[in-house]
Order: C-alpha cells, then sequence, then structure tokens
C-alpha cells in the first residue's frame, strides 16, 4: 500500500489517516459515461476501496472519444459500460473491490444501490435522474456531487443533506423536457469532462477523508471554449424546500415512474416528468445533425440506428424499436432531454 499510494500519501491534505479512510470508503458511481469513467479511474487509482458502479447502456464507437474507460475492442463486443469499466479498473487496481451493475437506476433500485455508500458521485446525463438521487441522498443522509457536461460547459456542485443546499434548494424543478442541449444533438468535447470530474472527484476525496472546510461550497461552472469561470455561493438548506426542508421524496415513489411497455408493439411510451409544451420545431432543428426527422404541428418523428422515436407535442414519446425500458429511457435522454 505504501508504495502505491505514496505520493498521495505525502500530500498533506490525505496523510496516512486519509488513505486508511479511503481504502475503507464506498462509493457509487451513477453513470458510466464520459464523467463516470473519469470517475471510475481515479478513485481507483486513489484507493478508494469499494466502488459500486451503475450503467444502463452499452459502448459504442462514438463513446470512445471522452469516455477514456473504452477501447475498440469493448465497443465491437457492445459490451455493457458498467462490465467493460471494471474488467480495466481490475487491471488498473486489483486491491479493491468493484462492484458492476448494469441497471437503470430509478425509484425501485435507487435506495438499494445507495445502502453503506459514503458518497454518491454524478456521471448522469439527465435530470430526471439527478432529481432522483437528491431525493434518495437527501432521505438516507448521504453526500452526493452533482456534475453535467455538454459541448465546452459544466457545472458541478456538492451536496451534504442538511448542511448545504441541495440540488431542489438552487433549482426548484428539473427544466422541462427538450429544453436543454444534450450531447448527442450538441455535441461536447474532453476536456470540459476533465474539468467538471476533476473537481467531483477532489470533492469526493475530501469528503472521504473529511476535510470538510475545504469544500467548494458553491456552483461551480466552466465553459473551456468561451474561457468562463464562476463560482455562485449557494448558501444554506432552504427550510421551503420540498425535499430537504418538507421531506417529500416524490421521485421515489411508484407513481413517479414514467415508462410504460405497450403490448405487442415492440415500443415504450415515456412520459415527462412535468407538464410542458414542446416547440417541435426546434426540436426538429436540434435532431437533424444526429437523424431523420419529420415533423407537423401535432408530432415530431426521429430515426436513428433502429428505432424510431415519435414525440407529441406534451413532450411524451413512444419509441419503436425496443421493448427495454432503459434502452427507451437512455434514447431519451440522449436525444429529447430530460
Ligand atoms: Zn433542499
Amino acid at each position: 500500500m505504501d508504495e502505491r499510494y505514496s505520493r498521495q500519501i505525502l500530500f498533506s491534505g490525505i496523510g496516512d489517516e486519509g488513505q486508511r479512510r479511503l481504502l475503507a470508503a464506498r462509493v457509487l458511481i451513477v453513470g458510466c459515461g464520459a464523467l463516470g469513467s473519469a470517475h471510475a479511474e481515479s478513485l481507483a487509482r486513489a484507493g478508494v476501496g469499494q466502488l459500486r458502479i451503475v450503467d444502463r447502456d452499452f459502448v459504442e464507437p462514438s463513446n470512445l472519444q471522452r469516455q477514456t474507460m473504452f477501447t475498440e475492442s469493448d465497443a465491437e463486443q457492445r459490451l455493457p459500460k458498467s462490465i467493460a469499466a471494471a474488467n480495466h479498473l481490475r487491471q488498473i487496481n486489483s486491491e479493491i473491490e468493484i462492484e458492476p451493475h448494469i441497471l437503470d437506476i430509478n425509484y425501485s433500485s435507487v435506495e438499494r444501490l445507495l445502502e453503506g455508500c459514503d458518497v454518491v458521485i454524478d456521471g448522469t446525463d439527465n435530470f430526471a435522474t439527478r432529481y432522483l438521487l437528491n431525493d434518495a441522498c437527501v432521505k438516507h443522509n448521504v453526500n452526493w456531487i452533482y456534475g453535467a457536461a455538454v459541448g465546452s460547459y459544466g457545472v458541478t456542485m456538492t451536496i451534504r443533506p442538511h448542511e448545504t443546499a441541495c440540488l431542489r434548494c438552487v433549482f426548484e424543478e428539473p427544466p422541462p423536457a427538450a429544453s436543454a442541449p444534450t450531447c448527442d444533438t450538441t455535441g461536447v468535447i474532453m476536456p470540459i469532462i476533465n474539468i467538471v470530474s476533476a473537481v467531483q472527484v477532489s470533492e469526493a476525496m475530501k469528503l472521504l477523508t473529511g476535510s470538510i472546510d475545504d469544500l467548494h461550497g458553491s456552483l461551480m461552472q466552466f465553459d473551456v471554449w468561451r474561457n468562463e469561470w464562476r463560482r455562485i455561493g449557494t448558501g444554506s438548506p432552504r427550510p421551503d424546500c420540498k425535499t430537504c426542508g418538507l421531506g417529500v421524496f416524490e421521485t421515489l415513489s411508484a407513481s413517479a415512474e414514467s415508462a410504460a411497455v405497450l403490448c405487442g408493439r415492440d415500443a415504450i411510451q415515456i412520459s415527462p416528468s412535468q407538464p410542458t409544451r414542446l416547440n417541435l420545431a426546434s426540436l426538429a432543428e436540434r435532431l437533424r445533425r444526429a437523424g431523420e426527422v419529420k415533423f407537423n404541428e401535432y408530432l415530431l418523428r426521429f430515426k436513428t440506428g433502429q428505432f424510431e422515436l415519435t414525440v407529441f407535442q406534451d413532450a411524451r414519446s413512444i419509441i419503436r424499436g425496443t421493448d427495454d425500458i432503459p434502452v427507451a429511457r437512455s434514447l431519451y435522454a440522449k436525444y429529447i432531454g430530460t
């Protein structure tokens, strides 16, 4: 242990005691795309004793430009991301425990996955999952680190339930469906991934080693193309916050389920988490770069590979070509955006 972690132990913020704490810790990594790859590699090398990695997708060639956990061979085999990541992480550090899960984190699985975890780190690509994590982490008093990146822009914030503002204290509701750009419609460059993940991982290491005073305590925003860096103070928990003030965890109930299998039609229906009215013309404009689009004033049809997404004005979508809910949710998050 001393040899492997010697340079990190020399660092005054960690030391022998900090390293012991890292080795005894368990971190839940939610989503193993670009951010999750960086989290997993950094935390494995740092010697976090147990990494639980959850992802619903498999590796595709378009991931390789920024998702550093994966190789061409993983993409050729279409391996599930959590499995491919575990294979590589075991070669990087065979002394820690890696626990991969191929699943869609939702109201029925999130609390089980959280069990025994000291910190949760966000590598997801959608707000529906982040509000779910916020509810579950506040309910069970687990620290979590929000992070997101698209284009050249990224954002991160560390949430310590009842000590700091939570995600809902800062953003009362998630953005409406199809209102925010996604990596699959707008693109993304790797440097912003490195920055957001570096801040998230540093925060995880501070939390795990008990260096609470060194946390940045803000909403941090970066744009590496426009050269903008901002820190906005997030303050204390809001007493009127639905989640951390009033203790209402609406995303954890079965009624929050947004997906339904349409029997015998090889299709899934996904409903948005809140009512909205889409501008189908601007969604069509965004999707044109990613596949074939047709629309009228009532609905939009988008084809990508074997799948066809029909999107209605209320942001409800029927996804044809699969009867697998995680696959449908993944397509919705990538192309419509939640
Ligand atoms: Zn709150």
